[in-house]
């Protein structure tokens, strides 16, 4: 799960990671408000930020306004026009693709005099089983860019989940920035304040870029992205609260809702399968044969007449979905029984109608295979049987005419 920046900032906050002040403002006049309660604090310089779940906003661009997604502003009236030319238009960055992102929520904040940017960020090592905390002197780029060109730049150390980070190590990391005297310390602290947060969130990553040392030699996250692990968030009550669903897929959230698991993907054959393993083999033999799978889509062990029809509504509402291609292994569940939920599910009026110009092409193995072989033939539904997952894959690119 995804949060926005200042749901981050705010979230780290409480952990004593350091930050600028700032509020989240959902509408102009709330961005108003929120720039006089920073100026009574002392702030000068306000920073309006589009809070969106992606990255690159700074040189990202709206597509009515033109404005770019990270604004800097001297007064309130400049913070107010700031805002009024980000809500409710649509940005687009190099993370967000074409379509971009609707602007909904703002984050103004106190800007800072910057003098040096760096980054910081904490993640799991897989290959290690360790995480790991990454520091660059390469702040405010893409870090992707410095891994590629000069991975030398970009300086890490590894801890044991569950022990905490040695203050040695955050010495290092810290010396790695190459700062000195009060921001060396700064740094350190807050290098050991993140890794705490990380730990305690079950974040999978918190990336700061840049955090910032400023001119008053304080040191700072200009900007903070969290990922959390969503099979912790059972035991993360207060983060899952945070989540906002308009960021994310309407067809993948509808799916969670029914207990599927689906993943939009930009092909156009649809797959129903149970058993990610299966599933995954599914995708491979369709493209394979040439084709591009429109989806991910483990209806899980017990596939019947509900979590078919359930599957069919969601690969039906991607309009990009020209054919349907059933794979399902009967281990737990008798093939039969399937299959008779498939030719349940295709009655349903709505699917049907949908189905017109959809071919399905199904194969079902294991248990009673023989059988749903034959009622699926016999039942007289625009629906094509196979036995083997190739002649299936290839009868579905026929289908669609790659
Ligand atoms: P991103 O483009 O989505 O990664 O958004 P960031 O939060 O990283 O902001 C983009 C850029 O705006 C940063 O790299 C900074 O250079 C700049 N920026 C952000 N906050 C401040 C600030 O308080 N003061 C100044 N001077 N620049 C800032
Ligand atoms: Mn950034």
């Amino acid at each position: 799960m995804n949060i926005h920046e200042y749901q981050a900032k705010e979230l780290l906050q409480s952990y004593q990671v350091a930050v600028p002040d700032g509020i989240s403002a959902f509408t102009v006049d709330e961005a108003v408000s929120a720039a006089e309660k920073l100026k009574a604090n002392g702030a000068s310089l306000f920073v309006v930020k589009a809070q969106i779940h992606a990255g690159g906003r700074g040189k990202g661009r709206t597509k009515s306004s033109g404005a770019k997604g990270v604004i800097l502003a001297t007064s309130v009236e400049e913070v107010k026009k700031a805002a009024a030319s980000l809500i409710g238009d649509t940005l687009v960055t190099i993370q967000t693709g074409e379509a971009g992102k609707k602007v909904e929520r703002l984050y103004i904040t106190d800007g800072v005099d910057i003098a040096n940017e760096y980054y910081v960020g904490v993640t799991l090592d897989r290959t290690r089983n360790q995480n790991v905390i990454m520091v660059s002197t390469e702040g405010g780029v893409e870090i992707e860019k410095v891994a590629a060109e000069t991975p030398e730049k970009i300086v890490k150390e590894w801890v044991e989940p569950g022990l905490p980070l040695q203050a040695n190590q955050a010495r290092r990391l810290a010396f790695a920035l190459g700062l000195s005297g009060d921001p060396f310390k700064k740094a350190m602290k807050f290098i050991m304040a993140l890794y705490k947060a990380f730990e305690a969130t079950d974040a999978s990553i918190i990336e700061i870029n840049p955090l910032a040392l400023t001119d008053d030699n304080d040191i700072v996250a200009l900007d903070a992205k969290i990922n959390f692990d969503d099979n912790a968030l059972y035991r993360q009550p207060k983060i899952a609260e945070l989540r906002d669903e308009s960021e994310e897929d309407p067809l993948e959230l509808e799916a969670g809702a029914s207990n599927l698991n689906y993943i939009k993907l930009d092909g156009n054959v649809g797959c129903m399968v149970n058993g990610a393993g299966l599933a995954m083999a599914t995708m491979d033999m369709i493209k394979l044969a040439g084709g591009e799978p429109a989806n991910f889509l483990d209806v899980g062990g017990g596939a019947n007449v509900e979590t078919v029809r359930n599957g069919f509504r969601i690969i039906l509402k991607d309009p990009n979905v020209e054919a349907i291609l059933i794979n399902i292994f009967g281990g737990i569940v008798r093939c039969d029984r399937v299959a008779n939920g498939i030719i349940e599910a295709v009655k349903d009026p709505e699917i049907a109608n949908k189905l017109k110009d959809v071919p399905i092409i199904v194969r079902l193995q294991g248990t009673n295979a023989e059988e749903a072989k034959v009622l699926i033939d016999e039942s007289g539904l625009n629906v094509i049987s196979a036995v083997l997952l190739k002649e299936a894959a290839e009868e579905v690119t026929r289908a669609i005419g790659a």
